[in-house]
């Protein structure tokens, strides 16, 4: 059966909720991925930033054989111990005190919002139920995340929203003032460095001012670090740049390096609003999932692993500068670590397109940004190869 015909099965059966590039994977190794027809690909997309490790990565399939055999799932009801001892390496390496596991990055904001908005009438005043989030944020499509992300592309027909979420420009600290002298405040929630809406990093100074006011006004400080979270920027949680920490952080896509799993992390402070039958998810914290998350949070949480994430991030910037000193259509290079957008004048679909034709994964983000979220493993002749790729593509 060949690729066209797996397609045409696939349309017959599936929703079509993507508009899919007409490949079918069928194994990857490393950063490399191989369709059922033998053609290879270097991989700069990474499952949007879930494969940290890239694929068929021998110490993550080790341990995933060896929970299969233990067990695939346990309930809530119970303890299980990979649940504890990755929950006890997140405290430590964020700083935050408890943790809450789910599934997806969608439902992580969505525990963070209603912690946030517990602690809120618990500890501040029955009417402080606003959320303010960003402009072209994206914080997932559940109802609570899908009104929390700025962008209403995403929002179409879907009406009423939530209510009491309120949406400011990102990196604007008086616009956000103003938004807070309006409204009753439960929380702020933003993305570190904006992935969906373009790689767009915050600024530091506008990030201390953000802690700050939270501070004054008793308001939940939610970081969603869903993309920019998990070794991706070089730090393992990207606000450790800022020199700040966030009350509530939520966490997703790398974090079981492809498994499916995400959560939150909270200081205690706010973490206590959780009682029993507050929240709840039955595959959270499956041992599953949390055997390959206590992996990957040694692997990818080790000091030099991460300072290895940061040259090869200034390997990768250093040759995408060069390449924009000679080709007038890039217009900006921005991010973090292996976190990196670079905005073109030219078409973006017919950039991927021809990358994709000459071997390299490369995804977009916003209008006219170029993303690459490789496996954090990518060596630096790959980097190379993806530079040349797409300098040809472009
Ligand atoms: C991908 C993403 C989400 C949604 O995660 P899902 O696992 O698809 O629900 C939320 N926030 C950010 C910043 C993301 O990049």
């Amino acid at each position: 059966m060949n690729i066209q015909e797996f397609i045409k099965r696939g349309d017959q059966v599936i929703m079509p909720t993507y508009s899919r590039f007409p490949i079918v994977f069928d194994y990857g190794d490393g950063c490399i991925l191989t369709d059922i027809e033998g053609k290879e690909y270097i991989d700069c997309v990474g499952g949007i930033a879930v494969n940290c490790l890239g694929y068929n990565h021998t110490g993550l399939n080790h341990v995933i054989e060896e929970q299969i055999h233990k067990m695939l799932h346990v309930s809530n009801l119970y303890w299980n111990v990979p649940m504890i001892t990755a929950a006890e390496k997140l405290v430590k390496l964020s700083g935050l005190d408890k943790a809450f596991f789910c599934n997806s990055g969608a439902e992580a904001n969505e525990a963070a919002m209603k912690l946030a908005r517990i602690y809120a009438k618990l500890y501040k005043s029955e009417d402080a139920t606003e959320i303010i989030a960003m402009q072209d944020s994206f914080h997932g499509r559940t109802y609570a995340a899908i009104t929390a992300t700025g962008q209403p592309k995403y929002q179409k027909n879907l009406s009423p929203l939530m209510p009491d979420i309120t949406h400011v420009k990102f990196n604007d600290f008086e616009a956000l003032g103003k938004a807070v002298e309006k409204h009753n405040c439960a929380a702020i929630l933003l993305e570190p460095i904006q992935g969906e809406g373009g790689i767009y990093p915050a600024e530091k100074e506008y990030l201390k001012k953000v802690r700050k006011l939270c501070d004054d006004q008793n308001i939940v400080l939610i970081f969603d670090e869903v993309q920019c979270g998990i070794g991706r920027t070089g730090k393992f949680f990207a606000y450790q740049h800022y020199g700040i920490k966030p009350d509530v952080v939520s966490f997703a896509k790398g974090i079981a390096g492809g498994v499916p799993m995400g959560g939150i992390l909270a200081c205690d402070r706010v973490a206590q609003v959780f009682t029993p039958g507050t929240h709840a998810s039955t595959f959270g914290a499956n041992p599953l999932a949390t055997s390959a998350a206590n992996y990957i949070l040694d692997t990818v949480g080790n000091p030099e692993f991460l300072q290895e994430v940061s040259e090869k991030s200034q390997y990768f910037v250093q040759k995408l500068s060069k390449l924009k000193e000679v080709n007038p259509h890039i217009k900006d290079i921005r991010g973090k670590g292996l976190m990196i957008g670079v905005e073109i004048d030219e078409n973006i679909s017919d950039v991927i397109n021809q990358c994709i034709q000459s071997g390299l994964l490369v995804c977009g983000a916003g209008h006219s940004t170029i993303r690459f979220v490789p496996p954090l493993i990518i060596s630096k002749e790959e980097i190379d190869q993806t530079v040349q790729l797409f300098a040809k593509s472009l």
